[in-house]
């Protein structure tokens, strides 16, 4: 198929309205695509290139935009694809001069739908959800059967070509398999037991352990053992291929986190376990200086029977058999009460953990994806920030300086970087006290907001920090509150980026 062909299937959607109506274009798109291209056709027409991402500046994309047309054959789909694939592995500059003869063979509209291409902004009205349902309908699949491949198979372009190449029948085949590594399931925040509670009550939960994802294959003699990020890290750890030799069944893969230990057995921050990961040589003595113990928390597949879809519960029962040893296994508990909850959490966080998992009992193991299945409460940290400006409050604090954006020192000591704002917290003394004493820093203000020179310290309690490209600093507090106003400390004395960044992880290694 040429890409033109593509971007006037992309200008239907955009012409339609109905659900049917778009549902009915992308099925008709999909008929039309033949076998070797039918993947690229598939992610172009929900929005997406394969590649994910190739890095290209505005600058780079506005002269693309530019480029001379000369005429040509409008290209086909897999030599867009060609084209991006070159683009992906060149650098900087290099990367305008692979496309730029691609973009010189199309016109100015299809030009425009590439770069909306690449860098992920179609505006069509369809994404990845409507062209499931095209596929859905395309092969009549039970929705059951389907269900399940998603499972395996995420990736809809992926899962689309394989059902074209195997048939339906192929779908029974693709289960999952040892040695090949499945995405691990994660979790979303929750910012308390309440809101737990809120909206679920059936469910258990784990310690949430501070150390490295693993996910442990073995059949036979043979074992590996896979990172979060599904890299084979099988020769760091000795000791947990010889715990998976332990095990009386001898065909599995099982998931669960490592931790480091201390000489008195509690965990040592990951920091210190990560050392572990980083060099290939010395392992027998980093092995002495920092030992490891896994903590399962799941049985995905044993003795050729895979237990993704089983429930939580199910595959928590098959775990207890092959695990006997009990320090092997993370914590768990099934609270009967909320305040039975709460002691189990403030227990996860004496014995040195950083919280518990909350885990819904009848939930199946869906491979790389955060859902609302599992969620994860942290024990709170706190930083000192300073306040950079305030927003006129709304309702009960109208009148009130409330919202705070809060900042925290860069590298160098010398720069404030914003990394959030909240209202949370405030008592009636506090939003008093700001709006008294605030105002006398202003540097400006406009209609909602009064920007001051950073002069006011509040210590911010938190449950995580996370990347973020909203604010100038690249993270943001979750859930953040203020506990006190630090009228003892300056400006000077607050938090660093770099305390806040060995918090997150963000600067350490993708082993985690
Ligand atoms: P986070 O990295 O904060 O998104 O939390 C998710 C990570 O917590 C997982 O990838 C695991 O490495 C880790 N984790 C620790 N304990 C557990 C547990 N009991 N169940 C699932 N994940 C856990």
């Amino acid at each position: 198929m040429q890409f033109k062909v593509l971007v006037q299937y992309s200008e239907r959607l955009r012409r339609v309205n109905s659900r049917n109506e778009k549902i009915g274009v992308i099925l008709d798109f999909l008929r039309r695509l033949k076998k070797g291209e039918a993947g690229i056709g598939v992610s172009y027409i929900s929005g997406k290139i394969m590649q994910g991402k190739i890095s290209i500046t505005w600058k780079g994309l506005s002269e693309l935009l530019l480029t001379p047309q000369h005429r040509g054959a409008s290209p086909e789909l897999m030599e867009v694809h060609d084209f991006l694939n070159e683009a992906s592995t060149a650098r900087g500059r290099a990367k305008i001069e692979v496309l730029a003869p691609l973009f010189s063979r199309l016109s100015k509209a299809k030009r425009r739908h590439l770069v909306s291409l690449i860098i992920g902004e179609v505006h069509q009205g369809a994404g990845e959800g409507l062209v499931k349902l095209a596929i859905d309908e395309f092969f009549k699949l039970s929705q059951d059967s389907l269900e399940r491949a998603y499972l395996q198979k995420p990736d809809i372009a992926e899962l689309f070509t394989f059902i074209l190449e195997h048939g339906k029948t192929g779908l029974d085949n693709l289960g999952t398999r040892i040695f090949s590594p499945l995405k691990p399931m994660l979790a979303q925040i929750a910012e308390s037991m309440d809101k737990v509670y809120e909206k679920y009550d059936d469910f258990a939960l784990e310690h949430k352990l501070d150390g490295i994802r693993i996910q442990v294959h073995r059949k036979g003699d043979e074992v590996r053992i896979f990172s979060r990020h599904l890299k084979d890290i099988t020769v760091h750890f000795p000791e947990l291929v010889a715990t998976a030799m332990e095990l009386s069944v001898n065909e599995f893969i099982l998931d669960g986190e490592a931790i480091g230990i201390d000489d008195k057995g509690r965990p040592v921050p990951f920091q210190v376990l990560a050392r572990r990961t980083t060099r290939k040589k010395d392992i027998a003595r980093m092995q002495k200086q920092v030992p490891v113990l896994p903590q399962f928390f799941d049985a995905l597949y044993v003795d050729g029977n895979d237990l993704t879809g089983q429930t939580y519960t199910e595959r928590g029962k098959v775990l207890g058999r092959i695990v006997r040893k009990k320090e092997y296994l993370a914590a768990r508990t099934k609270p009967v009460s909320k305040s039975a909850a709460i002691a189990f959490y403030e227990q996860a966080i004496e014995c040195g953990n950083e919280g518990v998992m909350v885990k819904v009992l009848d939930s199946p193991y869906r491979p790389g994806k955060r859902g609302n299945l599992w969620f994860k409460i942290k024990g709170s940290h706190t930083a000192d920030c300073v306040v950079l400006a305030a927003e006129w409050g709304h309702g009960r604090r109208h009148g009130l300086l409330s919202n705070l954006h809060l900042g925290i020192l860069d590298e160098t000591k010398t720069k404030y970087l914003m990394v959030g704002k909240t209202f949370k917290g405030l008592t009636d003394k506090m939003l008093q006290w700001v709006t008294n004493n605030l105002p006398q820093y202003k540097v400006h203000e406009d209609k909602w907001t009064v920007y001051v020179k950073p002069e006011v310290v509040v210590e911010i309690a938190f449950n995580e920090v996370q990347k973020s490209p909203k604010y100038d600093s690249g993270v943001a507090l979750r859930f953040a509150r203020v506990k006190r106003i630090r009228n003892d400390k300056t400006a000077k004395d607050i938090n660093t980026i770099m305390d806040l960044e060995k918090l997150s992880r963000i600067a350490l290694t993708d082993i985690q």
